[in-house]
């Protein structure tokens, strides 16, 4: 790989990087209360980039008593619904000022490439906040006719009305930083709720740079309030008796934890867990399509997808040619630091996930199964980085650990098939439930898999498409409660119902 393709961070990012980054907390930057900060490392050498606060309890504790004080007395509730989606189109005009420094702060920090942060991370975040900046102006109640028939003669009007569920707690993980607080704080603001984020401690850098936006475009204070930390931060969110709702993304484990967390004050809760999506191909698809849309479906963001295709499941008629192409196309995809231009994968996301996957390797090795392309650390100049190779498995039986459990790595399983109900069932094999793809002309085929498989999102001859306005969640263990499109809008909103008697 060329010397040349490498990109220097631009001035802005390098001045982000050398000032000291601080908490959020009722519109003024400020430091943790315990004085500790940690530093964010970037994957692709291990080096670090910079330090910021390491927010703990406390620091949870002020940013929500300033988010309460926001939504209870600040301007925040008297501001009209056309007014907050103003703001939010602000923030989208200011994110698009600065695309690429967002793009490479994305890229230093999580290590994905920075063709694919200035094609896909920022652009989405961008289109996301002005969808929900247009949907702040069409939250509504709606009127009902009401008979009450223990009241004869009597005359009513009912209506309802739909207002915002408080104060909400975001917590995010490290493989979108940016695009999942805006899935998260989007439709929160459009709602009129204000908001705690907790981001990943892997990735905190570009939603420090979004909270100074924030400010920029003239939310008032403690609307929105970034705490960045470890865990014990997002637990003390979980847990936080003055937190109406709390939304979280990540692992399943931790999804059980914030559930019983929430159990003190019941606050409302959403999930977005992990998967273990199947891609179906049928003989009678496209094959050059699958092939590439298969290999993208797992190895887009080095695996580290929620949705990520990562069992894929061939027609046994096709199975040797498509499992040799798919595999073609992992042995072609150019591994380096997301700086360069010319990477398709970059490094993932941590030292820490790089052993988890490399250990999820090791398990399905001598659980006996064979490994077809990949399955190692890249060696050379990229010793130094959390790389690892494009991996496709094969001779796979169902009790084994890569065939059961999210990877979230490059990794995949390759298994054949022989008919439409055996495929429906093996793909709802699994405590997941989160996405499929189903490759196939047969609009008949492709309707009757979509309708079989059970998870939240099916995707026809196509994987990882995404849109502000699509719903996206998760069935079984994947979690609760839709984001996106107006199905989110449910998550932070309530119903209240008004009754009046007419005389
Ligand atoms: P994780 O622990 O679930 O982290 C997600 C978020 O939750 C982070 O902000 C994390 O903070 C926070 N958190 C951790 N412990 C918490 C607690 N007790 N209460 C409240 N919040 C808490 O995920 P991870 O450890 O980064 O990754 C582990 C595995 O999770 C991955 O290998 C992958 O399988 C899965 N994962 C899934 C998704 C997804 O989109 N479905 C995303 C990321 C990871 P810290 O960052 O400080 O720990
Ligand atoms: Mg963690």
């Amino acid at each position: 790989m060329t010397t040349t393709a490498m990109v220097e961070p631009a001035q802005g990012v390098r001045s982000f990087l050398n000032s000291s980054q601080k908490l959020l907390i009722d519109g003024k930057q400020v430091d943790a209360a315990s004085g500790e900060t940690f530093e964010v490392i970037d994957p692709s050498d291990n080096s670090v980039l910079t330090r910021v606060q390491k927010g703990g309890e406390e620091d949870i504790n002020r940013a929500v008593q300033s988010a309460r004080k926001a939504f209870e007395e600040g301007p925040w509730h008297r501001i009209t619904p056309s007014e907050r989606g103003k703001l939010i189109w602000k923030l989208a005009d200011l994110i698009e000022a600065n695309l690429e420094e967002f793009a490479q702060l994305e890229t230093l920090d999580n290590g994905k490439p920075l063709t694919i942060s200035r094609a896909a991370d920022v652009p989405l975040t961008i289109d996301h906040f002005r969808y929900y900046a247009g949907l702040a102006t069409k939250v509504h109640g709606e009127t009902m006719d009401i008979s009450v028939p223990y009241m004869p003669g009597a005359n009513f009007l009912d209506y309802t009305l739909r207002e915002p569920i408080g104060v909400v707690g975001q917590i995010i993980p490290w493989n979108f930083p940016l695009l999942m607080a805006a899935w998260k704080m989007g439709v929160a603001l459009a709602a009129g709720c204000t908001i705690v984020l907790k981001p990943a401690e892997q990735t905190p850098l570009s939603a420090l740079r979004l909270g100074q936006l924030v400010c920029e475009a003239g939310f008032p204070d403690g609307v929105v309030n970034i705490v960045t930390g470890f865990g014990d931060a997002g637990a003390a969110l979980a847990s936080h008796d003055d937190v109406d709702k709390v939304a979280f993304t990540g692992s399943t484990e931790i999804g059980h934890e914030i559930v019983r967390a929430s159990a003190g004050n019941l606050k409302k809760v959403t999930l977005e867990l992990g998967g273990k999506s199947p891609s179906i191909v049928f003989p009678d698809a496209d094959l050059d399509l699958a092939a590439l849309g298969v290999a993208n479906g797992i190895f887009f963001n080095q695996g580290q997808c929620c949705c990520a295709g990562s069992r894929i499941m061939i027609h046994k008629k096709i199975y040797d040619e498509l499992i040799e192409r798919v595999s073609e196309h992992g042995k072609g995809i150019k591994l380096g630091p997301g700086m360069n231009e010319e990477t398709q994968m970059g490094p993932l996301v941590s030292k820490e996930q790089q052993d988890r996957v490399l250990g999820f390797i090791r398990s399905g090795e001598s659980d006996g199964a064979n490994i077809l392309i990949g399955g190692n650390v890249p060696g050379g100049s990229l010793e130094n980085g959390c790389y690892v190779e494009p991996t496709v498995f094969t001779n796979v039986q169902r009790e084994m650990k890569i065939i059961q459990e999210e990877i979230f790595g490059p990794v995949v399983t390759a298994a054949p098939f022989e008919d439409l109900d055996e495929v429906i069932a093996k793909g709802n094999d699994t405590e997941f439930g989160l996405a499929a793809s189903v490759w196939t002309q047969d609009i008949n085929k492709a309707h009757k898999v979509a309708a079989g498989l059970k998870a939240g999102t099916v995707w026809v001859n196509s994987h990882n498409i995404f849109d502000a306005a699509a719903p996206f969640g998760g069935y079984k263990k994947s979690g609760y409660g839709r984001e996106m499109g107006v199905h989110a809008l449910e998550n932070y909103t309530q119903v209240k119902n008004v009754i009046v008697q007419l005389h």
